[in-house]
């Protein structure tokens, strides 16, 4: 049996080691200590941000951004059909309800759609988008840069702004993605919404084992985003508490770990441009009915996660793909199943959803971890090649 390639991995062969025995030698392993400070900061500089606030988990930072952005029971959020569930979990945490949009060709949320919605479906009234099937306030948006794409988000801002809705940015496939042109030129994603969220999860870019990260540029924001993911401890001498607030902060072994891992983000980003680069030249109109599929032209992507797309359904299925390239002890992974289509959602409501079903069909991501070596790669063309 060949060795086994895996989808998405952590890469820890720099300091991470060094700095997690220092956390331990110091014995500040928990909810405070440095390298949570140091993390912070880090990560905001890197993303030419004021401030970050850490917390245990990108679902975590989802929860407490709806939190942040005034959503409450009965309240509607739009939400992508085509993401990981945790983008809309927390939208039911809430006891809100998620109204459910198509993707684009980027895989990020369709805007001429949400545009077609905001306009068709509901009435804008005394400042508030009220939507007229349920008669309940839509009061945000979670976007999703889907795989470390960008969404196409000067729509999206003219769009809330008209309707006053805030933005969530899921983010948390998408640390280190960029504008390179437009009026967000030089933006990060998950630095132009209201609120951006990243996760450190073991498959993403870069891995705390578990962890996210909120930044907004508002700082009150921020703030509060401290405040509610420590208990909403207003004297910690006398343990008072004036608000409701949760157990989210990330510990300072967790952190250490990040320190070490943002060192070497934009090194991980360079080897996932390559490694990509590799095969989509060796694929695209090589390969006759498949194709990689490219990130928006105006964006510098991170390279998350590669998607392979099936042109010709005839030839190829998602299935035959993916148990191919298992026996040969390589992992990959069709689209998430679509969220309006699981069953704690199928009583929500759904807005011309099509695109989304058409990509679930024809999408299988292939082995894109930042130390996959070359070798890898080619062994991973070679089996594709060989299906037929
Ligand atoms: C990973 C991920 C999350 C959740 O992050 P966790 O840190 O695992 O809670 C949310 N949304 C999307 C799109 C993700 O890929």
């Amino acid at each position: 049996m060949d060795k086994f390639i895996p989808l998405s991995v952590p890469n820890l062969k720099g300091n991470e080691l060094k700095y997690v025995t220092d956390a331990i030698n110091t014995e500040w392993v928990s909810t405070s200590g440095a390298y949570i400070d140091e993390f912070e900061s880090e990560f905001a500089d890197y993303l030419k941000v004021e401030s970050a606030v850490s917390c245990q988990s990108g679902t975590a930072g989802l929860h407490l951004a709806l939190i942040l952005s005034g959503v409450a029971a009965d309240h509607e959020v739009i939400v992508p059909t085509l993401t990981f569930i945790a983008t809309v979990n927390p939208v039911k945490y809430l006891y809100a309800y998620p109204v459910f949009m198509d993707c684009d060709d980027s895989l990020c949320m369709d805007m001429a759609k949400l545009k077609l919605f905001c306009q068709t479906e509901c009435t804008f009234i005394n400042n508030k988008l009220i939507n007229n099937s349920s008669g309940r306030h839509i009061k945000a948006v979670v976007v999703v840069h889907v795989f470390g794409n960008m969404a196409d988000m000067s729509a999206l801002m003219d769009i809330a702004e008209k309707y006053n809705l805030k933005v969530i940015e899921d983010a948390t496939e998408a640390l280190g993605t960029y504008y390179l042109e437009g009026s967000y030129k030089g933006k990060y994603a998950g630095t132009i919404g209201n609120i951006g969220v990243y996760s450190f999860n073991g498959n993403k870019i870069i891995t705390t084992g578990g962890g996210g990260m909120m930044v907004s540029s508002d700082t009150s924001i921020m703030k509060r985003a401290k405040y509610l993911s420590t208990q909403a401890k207003d004297d910690a001498v006398n343990f008072l508490h004036n608000e409701v607030g949760y157990n989210y902060r990330m510990t300072n072994l967790q952190a250490a770990l990040g320190v070490a891992q943002l060192e070497q983000l934009e090194h991980f980003i360079s080897v996932k441009k390559e490694n990509y680069r590799i095969y989509k030249s060796s694929i695209n109109n090589k390969i006759s009915g498949l194709k990689v599929m490219d990130f928006r032209e105006d964006v510098r992507p991170n390279y998350w996660f590669y998607s392979l797309y099936i042109l010709n359904l005839d030839k190829y299925d998602r299935k035959k793909i993916i148990d191919c390239l298992a026996n040969d002890n390589i992992q990959t992974r069709p689209l998430w199943g679509l969220i309006h289509e699981q069953k704690p959602y199928l009583n929500n409501q759904t807005y011309m959803i099509n695109k989304a079903y058409d990509y679930y069909n024809r999408i299988v991501n292939i082995p894109c971890s930042s130390n996959l070596s070359a070798e890898n790669v080619k062994k991973v063309l070679i089996k594709i090649c060989s299906i037929s």
